[in-house]
């Protein structure tokens, strides 16, 4: 399968996923928060980087179905969405758990976790059920 990088900039990231944790960037300066994680703050180009863990819901707001070319160590058709996190951050990431015909925009997704080895755990995501 196709591992994710893991850099210096984004080694929070997976060390919080290995615990359940999703984390985002968050500035020491002013407090803002970014994803994807950079060296540098957007707002107010500070450099001391810190995270926050987020809570893990959000909702999407855009997705798109991948149906071919086949991906390596994958079952097709897979749901890629962009997820518009509550803390106002916004993600890619794969839905679980849902049809491709049942995804749609603004559908509220929960963090899951799939632990792939020792060194990989990779966030998915799953629909929040309507009425809870
Ligand atoms: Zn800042």
């Amino acid at each position: 399968m196709i591992r994710p990088m893991v850099n210096r900039d984004s080694a929070y990231f997976w060390e919080g996923t290995q615990k359940g944790e999703l984390r985002v960037q968050s500035c020491n300066a002013c407090g803002a928060l970014r994803h994807p994680p950079g060296p540098a703050c957007p707002e107010c180009g500070g450099l001391d980087r810190g995270y926050v863990v987020a809570a893990g819901e959000g909702e999407v707001f855009s997705y798109v179905v991948h149906r071919h070319p086949p991906v390596p160590g994958k079952e097709l058709p897979i749901v890629i969405a962009l997820i518009d996190l509550d803390e106002g951050v916004r993600m890619v990431g794969e839905v679980h758990g849902v049809q491709p015909e049942e995804i749609e925009i603004g559908r509220r997704l929960r963090v899951d976790w799939h632990r792939v080895d020792d060194d990989l755990t990779l966030p998915v995501w799953r629909p929040v059920e309507e009425d809870s």
